[in-house]
């Protein structure tokens, strides 16, 4: 029997289709992939946050919602999903935040700046400290935050690492709680945000837990915008006493012209380009979910719909 596959984010439609067939092909799983289906004839529905599928409750068949994001903020909450919801997690993906965190963290790590812009030719023969000399805290330590944070170690970097629960990750210390937050933020010389979107992770960093950071404290946000408290983090930067922030996610998207953020020297932006789904490896995962859902087995990367990640 032939499955009935939605394909519910037309915007990427022209990106995924053959490598979707292909990857379904590989995985022996007969499917139609369509755009749109009667919904009680849906077996599973592929999603990203731009779609414009809001109600799932005509959707009466479907065994899985599978998301082409790693974050599921915009859909975890939505009443009318019951179907199990699961996020990407794609080694493509994965290899793109690494990239984007390590050459952020090197670019401030190293001054790199101070050479790049240097109009008035000021021969400054500062010697940056070495990356073992240069602590680096990761808040979040999921597959984003310690693959990030394996990448910084074997660099030499002393990372610690920051979740909800206890972990036990080779050569990467880490702390939980309030306690471990307060820990891991005192000595932190390079802060990194790979944490999800949830009541409890917004406004993390605030005017009392950005004061916690050492001066010249350095942030890199590729995870979400509201995390951060952008009143308090600009306070910081335009004292002086934090470093600088390099910032790929924001409340708002595209960050509008007339935000204070992109008047600070102290900012740089990025525009969510840290980290994208690469269709390629994208479709063999969602291919290997479908293959996991017809045979029985537990999905992976499954969403939690009570913790929101
Ligand atoms: P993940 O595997 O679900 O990991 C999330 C991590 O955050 C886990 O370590 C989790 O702790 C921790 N966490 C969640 N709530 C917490 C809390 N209240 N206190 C402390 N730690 C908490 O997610 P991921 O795949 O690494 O992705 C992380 C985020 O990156 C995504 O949610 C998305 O927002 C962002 N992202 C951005 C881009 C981009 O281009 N900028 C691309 C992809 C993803 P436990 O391990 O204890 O559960």
């Amino acid at each position: 029997m032939s499955l009935t596959i939605l394909f519910a984010a037309p915007a990427v439609w022209g990106e995924y289709h053959v490598t979707l067939e292909a990857a379904l092909k590989r995985s022996n799983i007969k499917a139609n992939l369509v755009q749109t289906a009667d919904p009680a004839q849906v077996d599973y529905i592929i999603y990203a946050p731009s779609s414009p599928l809001q109600d799932f409750t005509p959707y009466t068949r479907c065994k899985a919602v599978l998301s082409l994001w790693a974050g599921v903020e915009r859909i975890v909450g939505n009443a009318s999903l019951s179907q199990p919801l699961c996020r990407m997690v794609d080694p493509a993906l994965t290899e793109g935040m690494v990239e984007w965190v390590v050459g952020h963290t090197l670019r401030h790590h190293l001054g790199m700046d101070r050479h790049i812009n240097n109009p008035d030719h000021i021969w400054d023969a500062t010697v940056p400290p070495l990356a073992r000399e240069r602590p680096v805290a990761m808040l979040g330590m999921g597959a984003l935050g310690t693959a990030c944070a394996q990448a910084l170690a074997a660099l030499n970097f002393p990372v610690t690492g920051w979740s909800r629960t206890e972990k036990a990750v080779d050569r990467i210390p880490c702390l939980n709680g309030t306690d471990g937050l307060t820990q891991v933020l005192q000595t932190a010389q390079i802060v990194v945000l790979l944490l999800p979107k949830t009541p409890d992770t917004e406004n993390l960093l605030n005017a009392r837990t950005l004061a916690l950071l050492p001066d010249g404290a350095v942030i890199l946000n590729p995870g979400r915008g509201a995390l951060i408290d952008d009143a308090a983090l600009l306070a910081e930067l335009s004292s002086g006493r934090l470093g600088h922030a390099t910032l790929d996610v924001f409340r708002q998207e595209p960050l509008p012209q007339d935000h204070p953020f992109w008047a600070s020297p102290r900012i740089t932006v990025t525009p969510h380009i840290a980290a994208d789904t690469r269709s390629e490896s994208a479709a063999s995962v969602i291919a290997e979910n479908i293959h996991r859902g017809e045979a029985g087995l537990p999905f992976l990367h499954l969403v939690d719909r009570a913790r929101g990640y």
